[in-house]
């Protein structure tokens, strides 16, 4: 049943004064403060898509045997809300993440929010919390989360017949106030993040409890992220926890192909498309753990970098394994990465025009 459902605006009658959003505002971190609405719709079997609501941002009432909290029948999107030169504002191909939020719906058997639903329930909450969309001109955004979870509560193992669509808002600092910088990758060779057949493809949080310990043994050895092999051959390059990989020869960027254990990424797939248009050859191809380390060295990789919704563009400055450790690019931002980051901020900010139609105007 694809009903789209009106959202009634039942707005708060005590939102944070302006000094308290702009406190916030003026260090929000990531994830940490929430803005004053969240919009929930409501699927019942039989019924469809019902109760459309914006509502003050409040915690949810659950029952302990809510179906979620046993099953991990939970999908997430994240996309960014961004402040124009002319003080409008934009998202950043907010379909893509519906198309995705779809896709991720069918994997794990929930029902599939009609896109204009998803954008429409986006644009509500962001127009509604409009002042809580950092100014132009530095990196802040306002971090978009829908996400649906199962609402049925009782213990039997089969998909719920009542789900619960919610999108929450949360302001997000720069990821790199002080100027890009370059992180470092732990590659693990044996825990993998995803298998063949399995859930890697989407975006839900059974994937992300699967990295958490693998990150923490990468802390553990002084490095920022994972980068997991594919899991049969221990062998292919796959991605980061959150993030995709680019690896940047001279006049070509290759990113590892979509197997169906990684995730597909809208800054991956935005990439692409930017870097053709800046006359490089962009392919999707398998990427051997081994190809990675001898091109490095022998010269002919020339910069590495990951891309994710949250820092846009990461450069790799070192990579690290059980069996040995590298530089990358000297340690520093590579110019490709550079371009190509800046190329698509621009975009996405408003501060160049966007020749592929991808800012979505609230
Ligand atoms: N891979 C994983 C596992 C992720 O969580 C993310 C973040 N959504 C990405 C890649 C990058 O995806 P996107 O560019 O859509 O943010």
């Amino acid at each position: 049943m694809t009903t789209t459902p009106t959202i009634e605006l039942k707005p708060s009658s005590s939102p944070l004064s302006d000094a308290e959003r702009e406190a916030i505002l003026a260090n929000p971190g990531f994830g940490r403060h929430f803005t004053d609405h969240m919009v929930t719709i409501k699927w019942t079997e039989g019924r469809g898509w019902h109760d459309a609501q914006l509502t003050p941002y409040a915690p949810l009432s659950m029952d302990p045997a809510n179906m979620t909290l046993h099953y991990a029948q939970e999908i997430f999107e994240g996309l960014k809300a961004y402040r124009r030169p002319d003080g409008s504002i934009s998202l950043f191909r907010p379909e893509a993440n519906a198309e995705r939020f779809q896709i991720s719906a069918k994997r794990l058997a929930m029902p599939e929010l009609p896109v204009e639903t998803f954008v429409a329930a986006c644009d509500a909450l962001v127009g509604q919390d409009q002042a809580w969309v950092p100014p132009h001109g530095g990196e802040e955004s306002l971090y978009l989360r829908p996400f649906m979870i199962a609402n049925e509560v009782g213990l039997g193992v089969r998909p719920a017949n009542e789900y619960l669509f919610i999108v929450i808002a949360s302001p997000a600092g720069a990821y790199f106030p002080g100027g890009v910088k370059p992180v470092s990758i732990w590659l693990s060779e044996d825990r993998v993040r995803a298998v063949p057949g399995g859930i890697g493809f989407a975006k839900t949080g059974g994937n992300y409890a699967a990295s958490l310990l693998a990150q923490a043994e990468a802390a553990a050895k002084g490095c920022d992220q994972v980068a997991y092999l594919d899991a049969v051959e221990h062998k292919w390059v796959e991605e980061l926890g959150g993030m995709n990989l680019y690896f940047v020869y001279d006049n070509k960027i290759v990113t590892p192909e979509l197997t169906g254990s990684l995730l597909a990424g809208i800054t991956r797939d935005s990439l692409l498309r930017l870097a053709r248009d800046l006359g490089y050859e962009a392919e999707e191809s398998r990427v051997s753990i081994d190809q990675w380390q001898r091109d490095t060295e022998n010269g002919t990789l020339k910069e590495v970098f990951a891309c994710g919704t949250a820092a846009v563009i990461t450069p790799v400055g070192r990579v690290k394994s059980a069996s040995g450790e590298w530089t990358q690019s000297g340690g520093e931002p590579g110019e490709v990465t550079l371009k190509l980051r800046r190329t698509l901020l621009d975009i996405q900010t408003g501060a160049a025009p966007d020749p592929h139609g991808w800012t979505h105007n609230i």
